[in-house]
């Protein structure tokens, strides 16, 4: 018998104690499928805290896209424990969730996990394997490929339906963009860089911005002027590089497209730094993606709950800073920030 996931048990566990409370905005969780893992069936699981009537706000959060990318599933699972246990006395919090919704799959590549590999069973790269075409060129196989299923970064066979992973989380995303008048996403990742990055959309292209850029900068704007001492770089992902058939440039087109506004974020965790205090780490198999050691992990759990606090109270407010006026009103100093070639070039 395969010996089950921790971070699963430790979700399993929080669902079990949170079904015995009787409260309509505690957690509640079910599962969305079981995907074969030798004799087992891995859960994929989505929890829900907060008002279930449609028509308010919502705070989608994903994690454990990548299997080696384990800390993003854990800083999840560490969010939804202190949120159940503050609902329990907290009165900011009872009325915060009162008019939004929090939708959260911690661990959205449970196979991959237990594989500990980047990849979903059938080697897939989850975060290539939407249908989403590059215009530009893009990093040779970071950027995703079809060459072989034995390269990391691969796609999936070109004109096969997306991944049942990919495909779910496509559907759990649209059914809550279509349900609520305003979500913001943040799905949680590792192993990129010395420093901790908020990327945005489009991951296809270093040209094409966005049209709900303004908002991205004011969310920005919002947060770093709240707590001016963090130390995240926010940037669109093309920053660093260009890819193919990325999940959230495909859900930001498609609810986009169905009138729905969706701001998707992604947290890409430093773990470059994690490795470079203790370049031992390299040896274990989890080490470019994991801080590794304990009280290492135990800050980095901590340090991101200033950034989910923050994401869950700008959703419920997102009425004071999301509109069109605002948007526009903000959208020329993002181009500055982001984008100041593209301006360079309008102007010659
Ligand atoms: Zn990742």
């Amino acid at each position: 018998m395969t010996e089950r996931l921790p971070e699963l048990i430790q979700l399993e566990a929080l669902i079990e104690s949170e079904a015995k409370i009787k409260n309509r905005i505690s957690l509640q969780a079910s599962e969305l499928i079981r995907l074969p893992f030798h004799e087992q069936h891995l859960p994929i699981y989505e929890c829900r805290l907060g008002n279930p009537a449609p028509g308010l706000p919502c705070l989608f959060l994903v994690g454990g896209v990548h299997g080696l990318e384990r800390i993003g599933t854990q800083v999840l699972l560490s969010l939804l424990t202190s949120l159940c246990q503050r609902l329990a006395w907290d009165n900011n919090l009872q009325r915060t969730l009162e008019n939004m919704q929090i939708v959260a799959i911690p661990l959205l590549n449970p196979v991959g996990m237990a594989m500990q590999r980047r990849s979903n069973a059938r080697h897939v790269d989850l975060m290539r394997n939407a249908p989403v075409e590059s215009q530009e060129r893009t990093a040779w196989l970071v950027g995703g490929h079809r060459i072989s299923p034995c390269l990391p970064w691969y796609r999936g066979p070109a004109g096969r339906p997306m991944e049942a992973e990919a495909q779910l989380l496509v559907d759990q995303v649209l059914k809550q963009t279509r349900q609520s008048p305003f979500t913001m996403a943040l799905d949680c990742h590792s192993g990129f860089g010395l420093r901790d990055r908020i990327w945005f959309p489009y991951a296809k292209s270093t040209r094409q911005p966005v049209s709900r850029l303004g908002s991205l900068f004011r969310v920005r704007e919002m947060f770093f002027q709240a707590y001016p001492h963090q130390n995240y770089v926010f940037e669109p992902q093309t920053k660093h590089y260009t890819c193919h058939g990325d999940l959230w440039d495909f859900l930001y087109d498609e609810a986009e497209a169905q009138g729905n506004p969706l701001l998707p974020l992604t947290l890409e965790m430093g773990s470059w730094l994690w490795v470079r205090k203790n370049p031992l780490q390299l040896w274990h198999p989890l080490g470019l993606f994991h801080p590794i050691k304990k009280h290492r992990v135990q800050r980095t759990l901590r340090k991101h709950l200033v950034l989910l606090d923050f994401l869950i109270n700008a959703t419920e407010a997102y009425t004071n800073w999301f509109s069109h006026n605002q948007e526009m009103a903000d959208w020329h100093q993002a181009m500055l920030l982001w984008y100041s070639s593209n301006l360079q070039d309008n102007c010659s």
